[in-house]
C-alpha cells in the first residue's frame, strides 16, 4: 500500500497486518516497519524498483490501497501551473502508476483488491483546493471504469472518500487556516465527532475481504454523516 507511514495509510496498514495479511508499505519516508518501501508514487520507477523487492519478500501483490496524497492549499487564482501539475501528478498519477504496476500480478491470481482513498471534498467542492479535488474527483472516475475493466478477471476495484479526519495532514491545514473552526466542523457533522484514521481502515479491510468479492465500482463515503 501507498502512504502507509502517517495518518490514513498508517491506520490502514495496522488494520490489515492485524487481520493476517502481510503488508508492505510504500512512502517517502517510509519509517522503520518491516516491509516499508521508500517511493514517490509519481516516480514510476522508482515503484518498480520497490515492487521488485516486494515480490522477492513476500510474492506476488494481490491487495493495493493507494493511500498517498497531499494538498498545497492555495486560492486558484495564485496556483501555479507547477502547483496544479504537482497535487495532480500525486494524487492521481500516482494512483495511476501504482495501479498499471500490480495488475499484472492480480490478473495472472485471477484475483485482486484494489483501494483508493479519495476524498468527501469530490462530493462538495472545497476552496483552495481546486487541484486536488479534481485530481480525488478523478480518482473515483478511475475507480469506477477499473471495476467494469477488471472485473471479469475477479478483481474488485472500489474508493473510499474520507471526510474529516484526524491525521497530520488535516492538522496541518487546519492550522494554517484553510479548515475554519474545528468545533464547527464537528457540529456540522451528524456524528459529531472528527473521524478517525481506524474508521476508514475498517471500510478497507471490508472492501480487501474474501466476502467483500461481489463489491466493486463503490464509492464509500466515511465522513460521519457529511456528504456536502
Ligand atoms: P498524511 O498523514 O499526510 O499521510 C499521507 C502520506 O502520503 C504521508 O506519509 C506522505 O508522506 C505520503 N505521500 C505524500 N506524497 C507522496 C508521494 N509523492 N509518494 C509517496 N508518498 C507520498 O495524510 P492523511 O490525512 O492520512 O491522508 C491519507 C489519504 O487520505 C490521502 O490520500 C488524503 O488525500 C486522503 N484524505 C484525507 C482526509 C483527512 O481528513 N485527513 C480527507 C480526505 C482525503 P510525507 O508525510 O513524507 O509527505
Amino acid at each position: 500500500m501507498t502512504g502507509g507511514a502517517s495518518g490514513i495509510g498508517a491506520a490502514i496498514a495496522e488494520r490489515l497486518r492485524a487481520d493476517g495479511l502481510q503488508v508492505a508499505t510504500i512512502d517517502l519516508n517510509p519509517g522503520d516497519e518491516k516491509f516499508a518501501y521508500a517511493a514517490d508514487v509519481t516516480d514510476r520507477a522508482a515503484i518498480d524498483a520497490a515492487l521488485k523487492d516486494i515480490r522477492a519478500e513476500l510474492g506476488p501483490v494481490t491487495v493495493l490501497v493507494n493511500a498517498a496524497g497531499m494538498d498545497r492549499f492555495k486560492k486558484f487564482t495564485d496556483l501555479t501551473f507547477e502547483d496544479w501539475q504537482k497535487v495532480i501528478d500525486v494524487n492521481l498519477n500516482g494512483v495511476f502508476h501504482c495501479v498499471q504496476a500490480v495488475l499484472p500480478d492480480m490478473i495472472e491470481a485471477g484475483w485482486g483488491r484494489i483501494v483508493n482513498i479519495s476524498s468527501s471534498s469530490t462530493h462538495s467542492g472545497q476552496p483552495f483546493m481546486a487541484p486536488y479535488v479534481a485530481a480525488k474527483s478523478g480518482v473515483n472516475g478511475l475507480t469506477k471504469s477499473l471495476a467494469l475493466e477488471y472485473g471479469p478477471y475477479g478483481i474488485t476495484v472500489n474508493a473510499v472518500p474520507p471526510g474529516f479526519i484526524d491525521t497530520p495532514m488535516l492538522r496541518k491545514a487546519e492550522k494554517r487556516g484553510f479548515l475554519g473552526d474545528t468545533d464547527k466542523q464537528i457540529e456540522a457533522t451528524p456524528v459529531r465527532r472528527m473521524g478517525r484514521p481506524e474508521d476508514i481502515a475498517a471500510a478497507c479491510a471490508f472492501f480487501i475481504s474474501e466476502e467483500a468479492g461481489y463489491v466493486t465500482g463503490q464509492i464509500l463515503g466515511v465522513n460521519g454523516g457529511r456528504n456536502t
